[in-house]
């Protein structure tokens, strides 16, 4: 089954203790359905401005990306400007050029009125609001924010929280979203606001999973050279909702697994900068990947 996603598709430019990237491709949207794109289709719906080249588009067209819903209109791609120290589980923004997103009139055709499966990347929650409102009948959707829109915009966040099946956001911005220190807690705030289910990407430690009453953990897999950590969250959704969309199976069993395959997705992301690993990375990597984390997180219940 395909996923339509709506992000961001980006400039940025990229400091880490271990290099520095000028204007190379980001965006939530782009890490997102490239991730995707090792699982199942994907119809991309984003905006880029006259800027952009050609080259990127036709990157995503070779991983079948639809870029039908890919406008492109007067003005300057969004551009954002970040930069890591040795933790490199938190970016700290320098510049967010909002650009052609100010214009953005995400409008989705008759064929994605039907998408099966959504996902909501980061980008303007109103934007969020306009494509969830086009898409007719989706078995799931699922969304993710950062802190520039939790500050600007936590009105318009909170109304498309209320409307999905599944938020996926960052530890550092689930506090501030609800103002309360204890990660537990402050998933506890987020699903009474009427979403499902809630999946916390801690960088390094992993990911936790909250419903109502249960919690799942996965660690991050240990990697030795981490190098950018730029589109982690995008490339873990990917792989999470693109399982999803390629299994159909929204059992706690079946979400488990794709949290899994989330996680594998991210540790290439992290492997290079930009989308420089997802660009070189083959589907059998993934699959011996995912061995690796059974092996991981497997042990022997001895003492029950
Ligand atoms: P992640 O590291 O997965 O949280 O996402 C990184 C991507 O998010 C980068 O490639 C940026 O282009 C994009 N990004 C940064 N700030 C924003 C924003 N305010 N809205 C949407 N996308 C953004």
């Amino acid at each position: 089954m395909s996923i339509v996603v709506v992000g961001t598709v980006a400039f940025d430019t990229v400091e880490t203790p271990f290099g520095r990237g000028e204007n190379v491709l980001g965006g939530s949207a782009t890490y997102f359905s490239t991730s995707a794109s090792f699982f199942t289709d994907v119809s991309l719906v984003a905006v880029v401005g006259e800027d952009f080249p050609e080259e990127h588009i036709t990157f995503l067209q070779g991983r079948n990306i639809d870029t039908a819903g890919l406008q492109r209109i007067p003005g300057k791609t969004f551009h954002w400007s970040g930069r890591y120290g040795y933790d490199l589980n938190e970016a700290e923004t320098l510049d967010t050029q909002l650009n052609v997103l100010m214009d953005f009139q995400p409008e989705l055709s008759e064929s994605y009125r039907d998408a099966e499966y959504l996902f909501l990347a980061n980008i303007d929650p109103d934007l969020q609001m306009k494509v969830l409102e086009q898409v007719r009948k989706p078995k799931l959707v699922a969304c993710d924010t950062m802190n520039f829109w939790i500050s600007s915009k936590p009105e318009a966040l909170k109304k498309v929280l209320r409307k999905v099946d599944v938020v996926v956001i960052n530890e550092g911005e689930a506090r501030q979203f609800t103002g309360e220190a204890n990660l537990v807690k402050a998933a506890r705030q987020i699903i009474a606001l009427g979403c499902k289910r809630l999946v916390v990407k801690r960088g390094e430690y992993g990911v936790l999973m909250f419903t109502a009453d249960s919690v799942f953990a996965a660690p991050a897999y240990p990697l030795e050279e981490v190098f950018d950590p730029t589109g982690a969250g995008d490339t873990f959704a990917g792989g999470f909702m693109g399982y999803l969309a390629n299994t159909g199976d929204m059992s706690e069993e079946g979400l488990r697994q794709a949290i899994v395959f989330g996680s594998v997705m991210a540790s290439f992301n992290v492997e290079d900068f930009s989308l420089e690993r997802m660009k070189r990375l083959q589907y059998q990597e993934i699959e011996a990947r995912y061995k690796q984390f059974k092996v991981l997180t497997s042990f022997r219940d001895i003492s029950y």
